[in-house]
């Protein structure tokens, strides 16, 4: 990687960063509108197709490596685009290596469990990203702003008192340093739309015929409790950016560019880890020579000994001409 390229992108992303001990006011110190300057969607779309090819030999070596995890984690208020996000981002990654997670109400089984329990079973291996949509974070969001939620996670009455958000927070960010400590690297991204976008997004839902299937009453239900939303996501952005899991408050109300700014934090993050292919030791190579003696030995009389080393040959010597003729 060019050490160009790497600082480019963290240029880029520094404005979205939640420095770790800072107090956010979400309405007043991010823009949902912020484009950082790039005028036309064209020009978001061009970077987000070489964030894409970037992401997809990272997460090569990040699987060869087998060393590293990454789990990237989304949060949004309804219509904030995470779908879309991942399905984009991700739209150039071996789906082997990535897993993408989803969280909903939690089922009785979930509920007869600490709160962290059904998150940690869907951790990404070594190798791999994983992605969840929704996340932990839903236990001081959804959680907090519906406190018969509380109620249902049958915690001891010592549990529940007046400090559980507090000690979430900080039970949140232990369990995120444990796995940053042991190679998994936490990125947080929230999808910060603005109030008149996420009205736009549901009259679309409901004008267009094909989208109407993803337009729920209890979204718009949701929508009347817009501020104590705000309120329940600048308290837990100011708690849980953290040095080993910062969050990202990423503008949601152009989606081109959420989708730049997404792929620009995973691949800041993945370019920070630098997986490398395994190197092969020296009694390997001499292995694969040896094997290659006696595949080049089994060739059929008049075909190449080795026709991929041929042409991967030819290859260099046409690229070598073109670049001559060029300087
Ligand atoms: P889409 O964007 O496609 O609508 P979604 O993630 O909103 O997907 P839904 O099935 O519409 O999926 O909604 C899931 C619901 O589950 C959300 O309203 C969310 O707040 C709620 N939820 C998630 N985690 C919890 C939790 N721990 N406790 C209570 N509710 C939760
Ligand atoms: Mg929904």
């Amino acid at each position: 990687m060019g050490d160009d390229r790497a600082e480019r992108i963290a240029e880029f992303i520094e404005p979205l960063r939640v420095e770790p001990g800072s107090r956010v006011r979400l309405g007043e110190d991010f823009d949902p509108g912020y484009k950082a300057g790039i005028r036309k969607k064209e020009d978001g779309v061009e970077l987000l197709r070489s964030g894409i090819e970037l992401l997809a030999d990272y997460q090569r070596r990040l699987a060869a490596q087998d060393t590293y995890g990454v789990l990237l984690c989304l949060q949004a208020l309804d219509a904030g685009g995470k779908d879309g996000t991942i399905r984009h981002v991700m739209s150039g990654v071996n789906p082997q290596g990535v897993r993408v997670s989803g969280f909903k109400v939690p089922s009785d089984e979930e509920l007869d469990h600490d709160y962290l329990w059904r998150y940690t079973r869907e951790l990404p291996r070594r190798g791999e990203i994983g992605i969840f949509n929704r996340s932990h974070y839903e236990e001081v969001l959804v959680v907090r702003v519906h406190p018969e939620n509380l109620r249902r996670e049958k915690l001891p009455d010592a549990a529940r008192g007046p400090d559980v958000w507090q000690r979430r927070y900080r039970e949140i960010n232990d369990w995120e340093r444990y796995l940053s400590d042991n190679g998994f690297r936490v990125v947080k991204l929230f999808l910060n739309l603005s109030k008149e976008e996420q009205r736009i997004r549901f009259l679309k839902r409901i004008d267009v015929p094909e989208r109407n299937w993803k337009f729920s009453s209890a979204d718009v239900r949701e929508r009347a409790r817009w501020d104590d939303y705000q309120r329940a996501f600048s308290q837990m952005l100011s708690a849980t950016s953290t040095e080993w899991a910062p969050w990202y408050v990423v503008p949601a109300d152009h989606k081109w560019f959420a989708r730049v700014c997404a792929a620009a934090v995973l691949a800041h993050t993945l370019i920070d880890i630098d997986p490398r292919y395994p190197e092969v030791s020296d009694a390997a190579r001499r292995e694969l020579a040896e094997v290659r003696r006696e595949l080049e030995a089994e060739a059929p009389e008049g075909a190449a000994a080795d026709p991929y080393a041929a042409d991967a040959g030819a290859g260099e010597r046409k690229r070598e001409k073109k670049h001559k003729k060029h300087r």
